[in-house]
């Protein structure tokens, strides 16, 4: 019955039949697939052997040792951003932003300290995407400070992914800025990403994506299952953030699968699975594996979106474990087990998509819907308010049928803030919106209200 609808929207649609054929501007990403290119596992390889060297990163361990714990650990990876700021002329300023934090797991105050890398960016430099991993690692007992506790995979395959990204797309310049994040507290209570959340809070930077890495560098579960060509992208549905009011509009508007953290998710998806051959990015709608957390839920606490990659099985003897052998088992986070072929697709997935968000302008703001009752549906929305909008072409809008996953129609508009759809009715679909630069590149969809915003433009209460 929908396709018969849009078969007669077609029909009807005589006026919009030359927007219809108009393809939208050239993709010209060129720069993209060199940056996939350019991703290599053997630099991983070297980063994962020097963390696991430092004998335990455990965020309660010795900061003061020039050899192990958390403290040499975080001084080698400002070590390495600086080296990589110094062959890009200094493009990477080097930061380390700390709180002392006390909890179930830190009983007496500890400084959390993150060491972050900023590549600031051209056009709109308060834009911001992020791409982090956690440094601290630890062992069976989450209290355990001094035992070793390797994390090659949990999560010092996530902080190699971040180190080669920066090492890659450092040599790009971006519109936008890219925010290399390595942070500690994880396995103490996600503290490293708040401390990183805040800090961006505190610059007014806009987050306009984290992708935040943890355990991404095995894909064979441990009942045998796992795929080496496929990643898991968790996402959150609906913004955390949501006031029970939003919640009231959408329960009868719709929304409850197009939070900005979805439509992110959706979007690296479609983007990466053109430039990286014989790879699938399999979306899971959960923030989060069941029951279980990183720091991306820092940002979706602030309203940000954020998501979070996953290899695509777990072996669960290899992670939380005291390294021993049992019933001649091996168990620990351990080297042997990180396939660094399979972490560098996933670390050219990461690049990708943070190569390609600073190049599309920002998702449109104000975006509304409006059709109730009429056989049309019309989008309205505001251009993006910053700098970039000069780069602007215009604007693709999209719609699925409501229980399908990715967006499956769209219909290109040039600069204009309206865009009426003829005849679909908007009781059967899901829309939204992308920006479109004279270059090609797009935003993520927006879905329209607040439910589906990239930028909270409403100052909210905590
Ligand atoms: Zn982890």
């Amino acid at each position: 019955m929908k396709a018969g609808l849009v078969w007669a929207a077609a029909a009807l649609c005589a006026a919009c039949a030359v927007r219809e054929a108009e393809p939208g501007p050239p993709q010209d990403q060129a720069a993209l697939g060199a940056i996939a290119g350019a991703i290599a596992a053997e630099p991983m390889r070297q980063t994962i052997h020097a963390l696991v060297g430092f004998g335990t990163r455990h965020t309660l361990s010795d900061t003061a040792s020039d050899s192990r714990g958390i403290g040499a650990a975080r001084r080698w990876v400002q070590g390495r951003f600086a080296a990589i700021s110094q062959d890009c002329g200094g493009c990477l300023e080097v930061v380390t932003p700390a709180q002392a934090v006390s909890g179930p797991r830190i009983p007496a105050p500890t400084e959390v300290m993150d060491v972050v890398a900023v590549q600031q960016g051209s056009g709109d430099p308060q834009r911001v995407i992020v791409l982090t991993a956690h440094l601290d690692s630890r062992v069976s007992d989450v209290m355990n400070a001094s035992a070793d506790a390797p994390g090659a995979d949990d999560d010092g395959s996530g902080v190699a992914l971040v180190l080669e990204a920066a090492r890659v797309l450092s040599r790009y310049k971006f519109r936008a800025t890219i925010v290399y994040g390595v942070l500690s507290g994880e396995e103490q209570g996600l503290y490293g990403g708040k401390v990183l959340a805040q800090y961006a809070r505190d610059r007014h930077w806009q987050v306009e994506a984290d992708l935040n890495n943890d355990i991404v560098g095995a894909w064979l579960g441990q009942s045998g299952s796992g795929d080496s060509r496929r990643v898991r992208l968790f996402s959150e549905s609906t913004r955390e953030t949501e006031t029970p009011q939003e919640a009231r509009q959408r329960r009868y508007q719709g929304g409850e699968l197009d939070g900005p953290s979805r439509n992110l998710a959706r979007y690296v998806k479609r983007l990466v699975e053109r430039w990286i051959p014989d790879w699938r990015v399999d979306l899971v709608y959960r923030v989060d594996r069941f029951g279980r957390g990183s720091d991306h839920e820092a940002f979706n606490a602030l309203g940000d979106p954020a998501v979070c990659f996953r290899g695509s099985a777990e072996d669960y003897r290899h992670q939380h474990q005291d390294l021993r052998v049992e019933n001649g088992v091996a168990y620990g986070d351990t080297i042997d087990h990180v396939d660094f072929d399979y972490l560098a697709r996933i670390t050219a997935t990461n690049a990708v998509a943070a190569g390609a968000l600073p190049g599309a302008p920002a998702p449109p703001e104000h975006l509304a819907i409006a059709g109730a009752v009429t056989p049309d549906t019309v989008l309205t929305w505001h251009a993006p308010a910053d700098p970039q909008a000069a780069a602007l072409a215009g604007y693709r809008v999209y719609w699925r049928d409501t229980t399908e996953s990715a967006w499956t129609h769209s219909r290109w508009f040039g600069d204009v803030t309206e865009a009426k759809l003829p005849g679909i009715v908007i009781d059967d679909w899901a829309f939204g919106v992308a920006s479109v630069s004279t270059d090609g590149y797009e935003s993520p969809v927006e879905f329209p209200g607040p439910v589906g915003a990239f930028r909270l433009t409403v100052e909210r209460a905590p």
